[in-house]
């Protein structure tokens, strides 16, 4: 089948339905713009499946996605959208590239929920973006702007209370949105460990990517161990 685009996680192929593209979710993995290269065994597997118990569980609260279903352990079938060139970062806690920014020690909690812009552009490393920036730029429209913050927000809020039932806390993670052909406003891309920063309640054990940014072994472990998480019935908090 003929790709629509190979990136570092994903390879697109077209869908079965008009409109729709399949997912297919690679066990290679990047980090820091790249230049970091490796192999989590199983981490697509487990990308696709968690991404596709959360895009259901925000579709279930609200939250529009371009979800459609899972079509195998590694694939998932999305409806076809044009991404906002924009990567929409919350923070809940101090971590990675912010506390080396502000140099604030990681793990700081932040007194509100943050959100953060960047640029979608490999060539410039993806840089930080204010939004008068973006509205210069034209990636987006004001109320663009607002409502991708607004539904940023309350993914933060559904997830951070998701994860909190599993015994993890939810300290930051990244979203990309897109438009549907209509122009309605949709959460696309994944929601998963490379793209999350999970820590175990309690410990502070990094449960995500920072096991392979940081070298610091059971990256796998941490990945089958997310999505038993977040397939097992929540507990009570
Ligand atoms: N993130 C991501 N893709 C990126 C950059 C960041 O998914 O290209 C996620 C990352 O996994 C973390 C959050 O966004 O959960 C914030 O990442 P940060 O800006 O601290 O950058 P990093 O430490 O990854 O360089």
């Amino acid at each position: 089948m003929e790709k629509l685009y190979e990136g570092k996680a994903k390879i697109l192929y077209p869908g079965a339905e008009a409109g729709t593209v399949r997912v297919y979710f690679k066990d290679e993995a990047t980090a820091f713009n790249g230049q970091k290269r490796g192999e989590i065994a199983g981490k697509g597997a487990v990308n696709n499946q968690v991404s596709a118990a959360l895009f259901r569980h925000l579709e279930a609260h609200g939250v529009p996605t371009h979800f459609v279903r899972e079509l195998s352990e590694r694939e998932m079938l999305v409806r076809r959208v044009e991404i906002v060139p924009l990567e929409v970062i919350v923070r809940n806690r101090a971590a990675g590239s912010f506390a080396r920014r502000y140099g604030v020690e990681e793990g700081r909690v932040l007194p509100f929920p943050l959100v953060e812009f960047s640029y979608k552009n490999d060539a410039l490393g993806d840089p930080l973006i204010c939004e008068e920036a973006a509205l210069a730029l034209g990636l987006a429209d004001r109320e663009g702007l607002a409502d991708i913050r607004a539904l940023a927000l309350r993914v933060n809020t559904l997830l951070g209370d998701y994860f909190a039932r599993r015994g993890l806390e939810l300290v930051d993670f990244k979203l990309e949105f897109g438009r549907l052909p209509e122009g309605r406003l949709v959460l696309a891309d994944e929601i998963s460990p490379d793209t999350m920063r999970l820590w175990e309640v309690g410990t502070g054990e990094r449960m995500d990517k920072d096991r392979f940014r940081r070298d610091l072994g059971g990256v796998e472990e941490a990945y089958q161990e997310v999505l038993r998480r977040v397939l097992e019935e929540p507990k009570p908090v």
